[in-house]
């Protein structure tokens, strides 16, 4: 505590995100980022973005870089907003859509799930409810159909991995979107994993499918959030987008210019573009790492340890004999860096991000020997 912070920053309680340790060595799979490198056509890209027009500020409204975004989900340019990663979306979107007044209504997410929906709520004062993961962790839909003052989850959730069924996703936008009642209020469903959400065999197919994209101009109440940190292979670069009603998004730029106005740097525009006009490269990448989740699945299931039906690019699994703490340290002291949440019902449990073939292999013969 210091004496110059100011009431609200004393209060504050951050996020704390996965390591990332600047000395040894580590297989590293504790923040779900991508084992595979960018598209050769985005570190091109950027390397052509180096140049001395860094002296002027970026196009604030990133227009082509929506457009590339739109043409590749399949929408309009003005249903897109663009962000430095979608956590920084996400927190808009708090600020645009939930009531921090006194005595707002509470806005929903899981019991088990993204830790950074607390921090946000606390940032801004929101109040909010946690609906229970039932006991299989898996969200029961219905727990969300009821007034409230906004809704937030991911799908796949995280850390479990487990997907929502569309057709439940669809019937919380249909709930709160005001059509038939008084109520009305915003449903933020986070996709950071949903190019994950398919099987080797029909990645772009399943993910197409299984996203709440195409229920936009059903529900002008739905937001989609999407990251380029996960299956784009892009962490380092901070790009996230938002994808809804343009009602929503005007209310994203919003906040976003009482904020900043330039939060996507010319970098990350050319980048991002790139990105989103590779879905050959990205589509070849995400195929390995779905193969590659579902043969660690498979054989840790053999070993006999627990692990959660995962859709995304990691697994939530708990050893047979050991606690999640004991198990953290063991891969630790082999180099390997998971994630260990020390919360009430998953303190067993342990993330393991989809890495390389190579370092599953690492991950799987420490799991066998211990
Ligand atoms: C990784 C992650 C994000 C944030 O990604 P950015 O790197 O900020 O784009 C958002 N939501 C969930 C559930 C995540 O796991």
């Amino acid at each position: 505590m210091s004496k110059f912070w100011n009431s609200r920053t004393r209060e504050l309680s951050p996020y704390i995100p996965g390591e990332q340790p600047q000395n040894r060595q580590y297989i590293k799979l504790n923040t779900n980022e991508n084992p595979y490198p960018p598209s050769p056509a985005v570190i091109e890209a950027i390397t052509r973005a180096a140049n001395e027009r860094l002296r002027l500020y970026p196009d604030p409204s990133c227009t082509a870089l929506r457009d590339a975004v739109a043409e590749r989900r399949r929408v309009k340019p003005e249903q897109v907003f663009a962000g430095n990663g979608s956590d920084e979306v996400i927190a808009f979107a708090f600020a645009a859509f939930f009531e921090g007044a006194y005595r707002a209504a509470p806005i929903l997410f899981p019991s088990i799930t993204y830790s950074f929906y607390p921090v946000y709520a606390h940032l801004w004062g929101i109040p909010y409810e946690c609906p229970r993961v039932q006991e299989d962790f898996s969200i029961n839909h219905t727990d969300y159909l009821k007034a409230c003052g906004g809704v937030v989850f991911p799908n796949p959730n995280a850390p479990t991995g487990m997907l929502m069924r569309p057709e439940h996703v669809r019937a919380i936008a249909q709930y709160h979107a005001g059509q038939s009642r008084r109520h009305h209020a915003v449903v933020i469903v986070d996709e950071a994993y949903i190019d994950f959400a398919g099987y080797a065999d029909a990645v772009q197919h399943a993910a197409r499918q299984t996203s709440a994209v195409h229920y936009i101009e059903e529900y002008p109440n739905l937001l989609t959030v999407h990251t380029l940190s996960k299956s784009a292979s892009l962490a380092g670069l901070r790009l996230g987008f938002a994808i809804g009603n343009e009602e929503l998004i005007e209310g994203l730029c919003r906040v976003r210019d009482s904020f900043n106005s330039y939060p996507v740097d010319r970098l990350a525009l050319a980048g991002g573009i790139a990105a989103m006009k590779d879905a050959a490269y990205y589509e070849a990448i995400t195929r390995t790492v779905i193969a590659t989740r579902e043969r660690v699945s498979a054989a840790l299931v053999e070993k006999g340890y627990a692990v959660l039906p995962s859709r995304a690019n990691f697994l939530f699994v708990r050893h047979p004999a050991m606690s999640g703490s004991e198990f953290f340290t063991v891969l630790r002291n082999a180099g390997i860096l998971v994630r260990h949440f020390n919360k009430e019902r998953i303190a067993d449990f342990l993330r393991v991000s989809i890495g390389t073939d190579a370092e599953m292999d690492a991950f799987l013969t420490v799991c066998g020997s211990t």
